[in-house]
């Protein structure tokens, strides 16, 4: 684009280059993006200015990109667009024990945000199974879940203040670290969860808590998936609320032990639960006593996790899982959809009424199921659409929603203008419009 020969960054990092460019038509979805104009690496408050002059002059988009896992096609870039790497924006991660609250720049990597916690002997909950190779600042724009949001809450609920760029082309800041605060309608929580339509988020402060001093990491092996289905609710109400309570279905499982690695060979039963919990105490006979009975019957084939080493192999396994269903299935969809707790065991009858050919692993905790369609590329298109839209419909009349954590971004940008309530789009279209008069940021997605 001749036009880009204005665009004056003194200290960013630009790619134009068609090779260097290719990497960034991709993210963790099964789709791809446009050729971008340009990626750009901004290093400093000038350089953002200029790209959001020259946007807006110029009637193109800005995407900003994290690590690019995102599995909802958010980071990708569409016609005009320049993809806007924040991998090197500068900042450094700081503590405040007294406090209990971090503040990291977008491009930190979040097992860094996670790790500095815990070496100051605190807890930043937000664990999406990425957490090892997504930055900070994605997981802000998608509002991330993650295992242990079946306790704490996704990354939302952890989040004061967010500095971001808006498209006056300056930086403002959205909330405080005060861990109260009520000034009317939070703009901060605008922003998370956003994707990245109202503006790039820059850097962030969230709530920190004290680090858990026990945990206790338990497989539930069992024959029938079925009655797996019902003890998220069963644990609840009976006052147990894990920190994780994960899945494989039968079809997973038996993939993962036939392909998978060495270690998952050994994986027990026909479908599988991997339960965790952090509770002071929950490692004592009295706490788990309790929690067999609340189990029932199928808690005789509970298996403990006593080791680090045992406990850090089912979790690498669990992490592992989406990408190597994907290296098997290179053109399997997948989707991220959710259900109250309580309407787990009617999903699955749903799915089968629906004849909707999935697998499932997931987040069984909360009721986020990961829904796999394995067969998708060797099926025909519109049969897929239907099997789609006839689970979104599902989980829409349960009580859920088509995602739990991904975000809608291209992906699902089609099924959620055509299933949400027209007011409720209208609504985010006026925020666009209010906060992106131009349509600069992130142009095509999620509206
Ligand atoms: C193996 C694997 C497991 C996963 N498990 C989970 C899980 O358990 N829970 C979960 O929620 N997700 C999960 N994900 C999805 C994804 O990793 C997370 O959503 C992650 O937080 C995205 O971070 P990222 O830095 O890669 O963002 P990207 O993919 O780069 O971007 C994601 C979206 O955020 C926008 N964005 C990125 N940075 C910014 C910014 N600074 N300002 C404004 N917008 C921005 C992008 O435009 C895009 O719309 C998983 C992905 C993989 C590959």
């Amino acid at each position: 684009m001749e036009a880009m020969l204005n665009l004056r960054l003194p200290h960013a990092t630009v790619l134009t280059d068609p090779d260097a460019l290719a990497p960034y038509r991709q993210d963790e979805s099964h789709l791809k993006g446009s050729e971008p104009l340009a990626v750009v690496c901004p290093r400093s408050a000038v350089d953002l200015r200029e790209l959001v002059r020259f946007a807006t002059a110029e009637g193109c988009g800005l995407v900003p990109r994290g690590a690019g896992t995102g599995k909802a096609g958010g980071c990708l870039p569409t016609a005009r667009s320049i993809v806007v790497d924040l991998g090197q924006w500068p900042g450094r991660i700081d503590i405040s024990r007294q406090n209990l609250t971090l503040t990291a720049p977008a491009s930190a990597w979040l097992r860094d945000v996670k790790d500095s916690a815990w070496e100051a002997n605190l807890f930043y909950p937000p664990d999406p199974n990425s957490w090892p190779i997504c930055a900070f600042g994605g997981s802000l724009a998608t509002n991330a879940g993650g295992p242990n949001a079946c306790k704490y809450g996704m990354t939302r609920h952890w989040v004061l203040a967010v500095d971001a760029l808006m498209a006056d082309g300056e930086i403002h800041t959205f909330g405080t670290g005060s861990v109260k605060q009520n000034v009317g309608p939070s703009l901060a929580q605008l922003l998370v969860g956003s994707e990245g339509i109202f503006g790039m988020i820059l850097s962030a402060t969230v709530r920190l808590v004290p680090r858990p001093t026990e945990f206790i990491t338990l497989l539930l092996p069992v024959a029938e998936f079925q009655s797996l289905l019902d003890l998220p609710g069963t644990l609840c109400a009976a006052g147990f609320l894990p920190s994780a309570f994960e899945f494989f279905d039968p079809a997973v499982l038996a993939e993962l032990r036939t392909h998978g690695p060495e270690e998952a060979r050994r994986l027990p039963g026909n479908a599988l639960a991997i339960l965790e919990f952090d509770d002071r105490g929950c490692t004592s006979e009295g706490f788990i006593e309790a929690l067999m009975e609340a189990l029932g019957p199928i808690s005789e084939q509970l298996q403990i996790a006593s080791e680090t080493r045992q406990r850090d192999q089912i979790w690498s396994l669990r992490r592992l899982t989406s990408t190597f269903l994907k290296e098997r299935h290179p053109k399997k969809i997948s989707e991220d959809i959710v259900v109250p707790r309580s309407r787990i065991p009617d999903f699955y009858s749903g799915l089968e009424r629906q004849q909707i050919p999935a697998v499932t692993y997931g987040h069984l905790g909360d009721g986020n199921l990961h829904v796999n369609l394995l067969g998708a590329g060797e099926t025909e298109p519109c049969e897929v659409e239907r099997q789609l839209l006839a689970l979104f419909r599902l989980c829409i009349d349960l009580g859920g929603n088509l995602s739990g954590e991904h975000g809608i971004g291209l992906a699902k940008r089609d099924a959620f203008l055509a299933l949400t309530d027209p007011h409720q789009i209208g609504l985010i279209r006026a925020l666009k419009g209010a906060w992106d008069p131009a349509g600069i940021f992130n142009p095509g997605k999620v509206i």
